[in-house]
């Protein structure tokens, strides 16, 4: 990763967070953006393009440019189908689907000068298990597969590599907080670590050296793919 520049959304917390860190450790310069401020964050809303162009320019300013752009930031929904309102939707699926697509278009213009040119999104295990009260998350990170897909079709030709991860349930403040609204956080959590074959919950350390590989040039052959990490959970 010497002489690369990553940039990282949602790299406050979480995934994102062990994303910045392992770039770093690697040897990448990295940009962590994130809606929440925070020491080394560029605050920006994925569901603001105006803003996002702005934390693009102010990292390629800083680091000379942009490489590989990683597409954490995400919220989360609960509930079945009918359990959320239009509201609801329209919001989960600004910041989840289109959040991703306008970090990519603000990004792009540097990552089309770049020699090494890599987008990341975050899936999940929820895109294609069928995870019971999951209806809008489910949907939306089914969307971000898809549209890992066409975009790594639309600039294969360019030289750009797009690929996703499919996590299963990552250890992060964010399944602390879904814990947290439970009757029973621990016996939950339990719950969860035994759905996935490897019994336990993944680390976003895990998460992030997935994203670490498909970024890399190591992965240089790999596009329009994704990554299960998963436990086991998809493939047993
Ligand atoms: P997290 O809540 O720990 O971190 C998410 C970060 O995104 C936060 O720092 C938050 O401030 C930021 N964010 C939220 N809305 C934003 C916005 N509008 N603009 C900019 N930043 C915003 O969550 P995490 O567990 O690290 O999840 C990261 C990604 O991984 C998400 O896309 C999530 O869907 C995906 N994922 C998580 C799990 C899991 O079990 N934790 C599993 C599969 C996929």
């Amino acid at each position: 990763m010497n002489g690369l520049v990553a940039v990282v959304t949602g790299g406050g917390s979480g995934i994102g967070a062990a994303c910045v860190r392992r770039f770093a450790e690697a040897g990448a310069k990295v940009g962590a953006v994130d809606l929440t401020p925070g020491p080394g964050i560029v605050t920006a809303d994925v569901r603001d393009g105006a803003s996002l162009e702005a934390a693009m320019a102010e990292i390629a300013a800083v680091h000379g440019g942009i490489d590989i752009l990683v597409n954490s930031a995400g919220i989360s929904s609960v509930g079945p189908v009918e359990g959320n309102g239009d509201d609801e939707w329209a919001r989960v699926l600004d910041v989840n689907v289109t959040g991703v697509a306008r970090a990519s278009r603000a990004a792009l213009p540097y990552l089309r000068r770049s020699r090494h040119a890599v987008i990341v999104n975050l899936s999940s295990i929820a895109a294609t298990a069928g995870l019971v009260q999951r209806a809008l998350y489910s949907a939306s990170k089914g969307a971000v597969h898809a549209l890992t897909l066409a975009m790594a079709a639309d600039l294969v030709g360019e030289g750009i590599r797009v690929c996703c991860v499919a996590p299963g349930t990552v250890d992060t403040p964010w399944v602390g907080r879904l814990l947290a609204r439970t009757d029973d956080p621990e016996g939950e959590k339990a719950r969860l670590a035994a759905r996935q074959p490897t019994g336990r919950l993944v680390t976003a350390d895990e998460v992030a050296d997935a994203i670490l590989y498909l970024a890399g040039p190591a992965a240089g052959a790999t596009t329009g793919m994704s990554l299960a990490v998963d436990g086991g959970m998809s493939g047993l």
